[in-house]
């Protein structure tokens, strides 16, 4: 069992051990006392310092793994070596020894002196425990994967003291996932094999599935002792940690930037309720300069991380930037499933089947459906869409397949007019005639009145002006953050009756779900964890 460890840097006694007792309550396995700013390693304080380390290891609720970094590897410890070696000897011969002593390859092979002790300290301690202290020999690189990874790696396994081989280093790509994953399936010793930063979430919550010995989770994100440390929360209720094993399948949202998404927060809490075997991340692929680096960039990730037959890869969202990637980067072994993919241009799901993948585009449900809803029959009904973008687009398909008849208004009219051209039914007109037209929708799919956006503030659909507008008419706006833009706010002072973009997020989601599991989604879940984590 891949165990979740809370590191804990130590200030004083009473506050590691207070941390160790919270990891425990939440539900860690093991604690790892970061003691390098603790530990000055002076002659003066040092005996004293180490005096109280080894009581707090003893006092412990959780078995402890001991870590003095050094500056060199990201830690704070600046102190003699020799200093160091004393207070692992004092931890070893205290009576209560950590279940697991970490010490820095570089430094246990720098110096055959040091290497020696640290040894001795490792034998000791199995001396006076049933359990013994097991060598963890630690390699860091915060930058980059090391060019020697595969050289420190045989180090490491080579040495017969060391117990458990671990290697953490900032990933540059998901690809770099990978190859984490490809060291713990070959290792020959317990290992621990993590990517830093927001590239390598995965390699972290997917430990379970590929056998590392732990993964680290902080219990607050200003506690994280590495880049891309998620929270002991998230790792357990939003990854579902603990449901993690070699069986499961994995899905993502691939996009740039995707750590906001709430698509995790959804598919995991989906997955949970309909007792399916999968975990969803967030995928963040870099779009580089123009278009043509990322689809080259989407197409590496197919290539490198999903194609790999090991990860298990079962289904992506893909979002901004990528959504006209899939077909591109998939061919040729993706199919779309019902020809929107084609029409929309653009693909935000792809599932794999036993066949092949499959894309396909549920923006196009996630707008048609909330409106059918509304209006029971969509045909002979007029909608017009402020927009022209690819939400505008998907919009303007799916109605006209529904037999409304569509009217498109766009800042940049060219792009509305290329839409019309291409999607038979669909007119374009000036946001003059939008506002006098007898439209009984109107939909908003710009990024107008959206937090963060170009314009928060503003209305996208200039609800107050719309001549022939009743109680019977509907405004959509597809933006889900706020829940009630300003747009939908004018509607709702009005009289109108309105959809929000939770709605339709919620209905493309449910597509994806069914899609990728077989079964029903649960919507509702999916509507209440939205509303309720916008809301906050
Ligand atoms: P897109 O392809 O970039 O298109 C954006 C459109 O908005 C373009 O037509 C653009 O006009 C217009 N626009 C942008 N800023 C504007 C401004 N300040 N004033 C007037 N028009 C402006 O984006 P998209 O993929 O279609 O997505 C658009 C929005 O749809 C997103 O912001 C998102 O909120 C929403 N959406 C929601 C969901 C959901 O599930 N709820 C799903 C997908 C999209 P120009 O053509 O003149 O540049």
């Amino acid at each position: 069992m891949t165990m979740l460890c809370v590191p804990i840097t130590m200030r004083t006694p009473e506050q590691a051990f207070a941390e160790a007792a919270e990891a425990k309550s939440l539900g860690a396995d093991i604690v790892e006392f970061r003691v390098d700013e603790f530990f000055s390693g002076d002659s003066a304080s040092g005996e004293s310092e180490a005096a109280a380390i080894v009581r707090t290891i003893a006092e412990s609720p959780l078995p402890v793994i001991l870590t003095c970094r050094i500056a060199d590897e990201g830690g704070a410890y600046d102190g003699p070596e020799d200093a160091r070696v004393s207070l692992f000897e004092r931890v070893a011969t205290g009576g209560s020894p950590p279940a697991y002593l970490d010490v820095e390859l570089a430094a246990y092979t720098r110096s055959a002196n040091f290497r020696q002790k640290v040894n001795l300290c490792v034998t000791h301690a199995k001396q006076v425990r049933d359990v013994p202290t097991r060598l963890i020999l630690s390699s860091h690189d915060f930058q980059t994967r090391p060019p020697d990874l595969s050289r420190r790696m045989m180090a490491m396994y080579a040495e017969p003291a060391c117990a458990v081989a671990k290697i953490a280093f900032r990933a540059r790509s998901l690809r770099d996932n990978v190859e984490l994953f490809e060291l713990l399936r070959g290792a020959p010793k317990p290992t621990i094999a993590l990517g830093m930063a927001e590239f390598g979430l995965m390699s972290r919550v997917l430990a379970p599935k590929f056998g590392g010995l732990l993964t680290f989770a902080s219990l607050k994100r200003e506690s994280a002792t590495a880049p891309g440390q998620p929270t002991i929360r998230e790792m357990l209720d939003l990854y579902r940690f603990r449901s993690i094993q070699a069986s499961t399948k994995v899905y993502g949202v691939l996009g740039w930037p995707v750590g906001h998404s709430m698509s995790p927060l959804i598919h995991n809490a989906g997955f949970e309720a309909v007792g399916h075997d999968g975990v969803y991340l967030p995928m963040p692929v870099a779009p580089g300069e123009n278009e043509d680096d990322a689809r080259a960039s989407f197409k590496a990730t197919v290539e490198g991380v999903l194609r790999w037959p090991a990860l298990d890869f079962a289904g992506a969202s893909v979002t901004i930037p990528f959504k006209s990637c899939p077909r591109a980067g998939a061919e040729p072994f993706a199919m779309d499933a019902d020809g929107l993919v084609t029409a929309a241009g653009a693909a935000n799901t792809i599932a794999v089947a036993p066949d092949g993948w499959r894309l396909a585009n549920t923006d196009v449900a996630g707008i048609v459906e909330p409106l059918r809803e509304a209006f029971g029959e969509l045909a002979g009904q007029m909608v017009v869409i402020w927009g022209g973008g690819g939400a505008a687009r998907a919009a303007a398909l799916g109605l006209t397949r529904e037999g409304a008849g569509v009217r498109l208004t766009n800042r940049t009219a060219s792009k509305a007019e290329a839409i019309a051209a291409s999607i038979p039914g669909v007119r374009t007109i000036s946001a003059q005639e939008a506002r006098t037209s007898r439209a009984r929708a109107h939909i908003n799919t710009t990024p107008i009145g959206m937090t963060g956006g170009p314009a928060p503030d503003a209305m996208a659909i200039p609800v107050p002006e719309l001549a022939d507008a009743d109680a019977g008419t509907v405004i959509f706006d597809t933006v889900y953050n706020p829940i009630e833009t300003p747009t939908l706010k004018a509607a709702r002072e009005r009289g109108l009756r309105t959809i929000d973009g939770v709605r339709m997020f919620v209905t493309q989601a449910a597509a994806q779900f069914e899609l990728w599991t077989g079964k029903p989604a649960p919507k509702q879940l999916f509507d209440r964890l939205m509303r309720e984590t916008l809301a906050n």
